[in-house]
């Protein structure tokens, strides 16, 4: 039997997540650079963040063209470890947030495939709190899911607004994993290629 999936959440029909999708303001624009190998996975949360975001974009693919970042009256950035934007900043233009998407290998296939992105200005998270990533397996310490990763990004360059909202859809998707069928079975059904 085919399954059928939501045209905009791309969950199954009868798990269609839309209703809890916020549409939220931001001064920041968000771009999300989003591997291939993400775009079909069942916990694609980039999308649910793109989708609860009036300024947001994302884009599938392994190489990207700068155009996408080089937007008259936005700052580039990279949301990424490395080196922070030059605190004299005197620019108070709104940023462009560059997010790479996928696991911690890919995210760094992408910036060593994107020359031009990984020499952009980076915005690092001060501090990661708790992840409610708990299906997949976690990159490394304190990972977070892509969703939970925008939302504490946002809340940092614009505090003190909340984007608290953006992680309802992701918290109905996990609790709805969990319950459906069991952590274990998820893990053994969904791990990656
Ligand atoms: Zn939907």
């Amino acid at each position: 039997m085919p399954r059928v999936c939501c045209d905009r959440c791309g969950r199954p029909q009868g798990h269609c997540l839309c209703g809890l999708i916020p549409n939220l303001q931001s001064r920041t624009r968000v771009l999300v650079l989003q591997h291939p190998s993400e775009a079909g996975h069942a916990l694609n949360t980039a999308r649910l963040a793109v989708l609860g975001l009036a300024n947001a974009e994302l884009v599938v693919g392994e190489r990207f063209d700068a155009s996408l970042w080089q937007r008259p009256g936005y700052r580039p950035c990279l949301l990424f470890p490395g080196e922070p934007e030059p605190s004299t900043e005197p620019d108070d233009s709104p940023r462009l947030l560059i997010v790479p998407d996928g696991t911690w290998r890919k995210a760094r296939l992408l910036l060593h495939l994107n020359p031009t992105l990984a020499a952009l200005p980076r915005v690092s998270l001060s501090a990661t709190g708790p992840s409610n990533y708990r299906l997949r397996k976690a990159p490394g310490p304190g990972a977070l899911a892509t969703v939970e990763a925008i939302v504490q990004a946002l809340e940092q360059l614009e505090a003190p607004a909340q984007f608290t909202d953006l992680l309802k859809p992701f918290d109905a998707l996990i609790e709805g994993q969990i319950r459906a069928m069991g952590a274990e079975t998820y893990a053994r059904n969904h791990q990656r290629q």
